[in-house]
């Protein structure tokens, strides 16, 4: 049996910085709070609940006062820093600079739209931490485009400027814009890449990965779209494709003693994890 971790998996650097600077909070202080998930992954929130790291929900955030709360890598919109500013709640901003960035350019992009009354559209999933920061920034007027059935919803006289979420896929980007240009002409769409490349430079690493070995196993949290993205292209790739968020939902009688095995993750799955997969197989096959 041969098994191999893909060296390419695992977390971002925006997710790292953020994780570090709870963990070196944590050694000095017993507690602290962190705004949703610090990375959708529930097995390592675990390892850092258990170091004194809480997660509290929006709702619970904005009854919070004379606190310390960590902002995670996605991004905050501006009426969580100024809620902040207002009840004394010391704010540890570990926000990822390429999400600062986009929020930055977003806030300017929309002035600038507005300014000719038109539309800011944003490609990302509704309802995801950094879709809901960027949103934010735009007065809470932008249009978010999820997929084709959004469409609908956008004006077909007016100028618009179009950014995506950080995480989307490149071909889908490609793909929206021509599907905008082909409703509003080419002349009246702006768009910006605005696609981290530590996500997208993955998805060809990861489709040469995957073709290499009879059985993948990709590691992810089941709310990571990240990793939904990352499994879709390993499907594509090797059908023998499998999703588990944790070592103990692997299913071993999808191996045999000569397969070969492929381990890989999404951005924010820890590496001890998927270390801990091919521990489990490595273990059960007596290699
Ligand atoms: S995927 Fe990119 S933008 Fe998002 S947190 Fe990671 S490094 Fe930052």
């Amino acid at each position: 049996m041969i098994i191999e971790i893909d060296n390419n998996s695992g977390f971002c650097f925006g997710v790292i910085k953020a994780i570090k600077k709870a963990e070196d909070i944590l050694k000095l202080e017993d507690e602290l709070y962190c705004l949703g998930d610090i990375v959708h992954n529930s097995y390592e929130v675990e390892r850092l609940a258990n170091l004194g790291l809480k997660t509290v929900s929006r709702e619970e955030y904005f009854k919070m006062k004379n606190c310390t709360v960590l902002l995670r890598a996605h991004g905050e919109p501006p009426e969580t820093y100024q809620y902040a500013k207002e009840n004394n709640i010391k704010l540890i901003d570990a926000t990822c600079p390429v999400v600062l960035r986009l929020q930055k350019n977003v806030k300017h992009g929309y002035e600038d739209i507005k300014a000719q009354e038109g539309q800011l559209l944003i490609f990302g999933k509704k309802g995801h931490a950094e879709v809901n920061g960027l949103v934010g920034q735009t007065d809470g007027n932008a249009i978010v485009i999820e997929g084709p059935e959004d469409l609908d919803n956008i004006a077909l006289d007016k100028k618009s400027i179009l950014y995506s979420q950080t995480t989307k896929s490149l071909d889908a980007y490609h793909d929206l814009i021509t599907n905008i240009q082909n409703k509003i002409g080419e002349n009246n769409l702006t768009y910006f890449d605005t696609i981290c490349r530590q996500v997208a430079n993955r998805i060809p690493k990861l489709k040469e990965f995957s073709k290499n070995y009879d059985v993948i196993v990709f590691v992810g949290g089941e709310k990571s779209s990240n990793a939904k993205v990352l499994y879709n292209i390993c499907k594509e790739s090797n059908p023998n494709s499998h999703f588990i968020s944790h070592p103990n939902q692997l299913d071993l009688a999808l191996f045999h003693k000569d397969s070969r095995v492929g381990i890989c993750g999404a951005t924010s799955t820890p590496r001890h994890l998927m270390d801990l997969v091919a521990k489990k197989l490595k273990d059960h096959f007596q290699i």
